[in-house]
């Protein structure tokens, strides 16, 4: 719920972002389209004092979806910006309907059959935005506003008085007002369901299917975007490459479905061994791969170990038989900015050491090494890692 309320998916603020271009030059077309009205209306009475207001009106609005599309197209993009281009949107629509009441129509304030129609322009459009908040707000909006404008129609005109016939528009019954407000809210739900099915399908092509980890896909989206923000804080970020260790020898003996079972119960320990802004994606069959941002290259290995140890101590179920089995992991740790600066270098690196680690005999870790240390009294005995761990040996 969370993740739908309040989108921090880079690909969908993305979109979001396109979207909002795609309104803004739609918005930009339609104020230039309506600024005619008034121009037209000046040209025949040049006169009238309500052209003015108009006109003015009309270049503000120019003004303001050219300030907008502006900044949305050279990427200023913010999130603010969609929830006020929303209330703007929204709000204009009011405005023209309560024009109407200035100019002595209340009655095709209230019955108007084009411009009440707009609403339902601004609220679907919201859906372009991929933030089903801006829906929402769109729906809240519209029916206040609208609400308002009914509500001080009727009480400040006699709105089927013979005074405001010919009754172009119809005669005012509450009942066709209320399922108009019904037509606003139906309309919000269907713009928010949109989004809401949005996300879930984003959701769905990132996550891998036995595992329930993220996929390939979307690692390589992701970590470009957190290698950037590690480069703008100045901050390490390491890489981690495990792969589970004689794993056909274990579908052999066990059959697949074992197999899978095992995958996924490595996956979960993994994902519940780690903070839950780090990345843990499967990368290839038995192999996975995790971004750890913020963590130093001893941190990494550190946590790393512990994953280790409770893989090799975990109990995987075998399907369909009596018992359980048992697997280990090997995983290599590479490091920004030590170890390199692109998602290239560091997946090299983080693979030659998981190459390592096999060589070495598999079911340890294998990171950076650091400068050596003074005292070798700091040894643990039976580390299996090679960095954090006293016992440094390079394979
Ligand atoms: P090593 O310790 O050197 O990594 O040996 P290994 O046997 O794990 O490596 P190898 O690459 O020879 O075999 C990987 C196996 O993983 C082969 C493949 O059948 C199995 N595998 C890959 N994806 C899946 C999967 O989704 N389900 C199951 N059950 N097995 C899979
Ligand atoms: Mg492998
Ligand atoms: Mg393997």
């Amino acid at each position: 719920m969370r993740r739908i309320w309040q989108p921090t998916d880079a690909f969908l603020l993305s979109a979001g972002a396109k979207g909002e271009l795609l309104i803004a030059r739609i918005r930009l077309l339609l104020t230039a389209l309506l600024l005619l009205i008034p121009l037209n209306a000046y040209i025949s009475y040049p006169d009238a004092r309500e052209n003015y207001v108009g006109i003015a009106v009309s270049l503000g609005s120019v003004a303001f979806a050219l300030a907008v599309y502006l900044a949305v197209r050279r990427e200023h993009h913010r999130p603010w910006l969609g929830f006020a281009t929303t209330i703007f949107d929204v709000t204009s629509v009011s405005a023209a309907l309560a024009a109407f009441m200035l100019l002595d129509q209340p009655l095709t304030a209230v019955n108007s059959k084009v411009v009440f129609e707009a609403y339902f322009l601004a609220i679907g459009a919201t859906a372009l935005r991929y933030d089903v908040r801006t829906c929402f707000l769109a729906g809240a909006l519209a029916l206040a506003q609208y609400m308002g404008i009914v509500a001080y129609a009727d009480a400040h005109w006699d709105l089927n008085s013979p005074a405001l016939a010919p009754y172009t528009y119809g005669t005012f019954e509450w009942g066709a007002q209320i399922s108009r407000l019904m037509l606003l809210f139906i309309a919000a739900l269907l713009s928010a369901t949109i989004v809401v099915r949005a996300h879930q399908l984003r959701r769905l092509s990132a996550i891998d299917r036995l595992t329930g980890l993220f996929n390939r896909g979307y690692f390589d989206e992701r970590v470009e975007a957190e290698l950037s923000r590690a480069r703008r804080g100045q901050q390490p970020l390491s890489l981690v490459m495990i792969d589970v260790d004689h794993f056909k020898r274990f579908n052999d003996r066990y059959g697949h479905a074992a197999g899978d079972t095992a995958l996924r119960t490595i996956a979960a320990l993994v994902r519940n061994m780690v903070r839950r802004h780090d990345i843990v994606s499967r990368y290839g069959g038995e192999e996975f791969v995790v971004v750890l941002p913020e963590t130093s290259a001893d941190a990494a290995v550190e946590k790393l170990e512990s994953i280790r140890a409770a893989v090799e101590a975990a109990a995987i179920r075998l399907p369909r038989q009596q018992g359980s089995g048992s697997l280990t992991i090997s995983a290599g740790v590479s490091t920004f900015p030590a170890d390199g600066v692109t998602t290239d270098d560091l997946l090299d690196e983080a693979d030659a050491r998981l190459f390592r680690a096999k060589k070495s005999g598999r079911n340890r870790v294998i990171g950076r090494v650091p400068a050596p240390v003074a005292s070798p009294a700091a040894v643990a005995p039976n580390s299996r890692s090679t960095a954090a761990a006293p016992r440094r040996e390079r394979v």
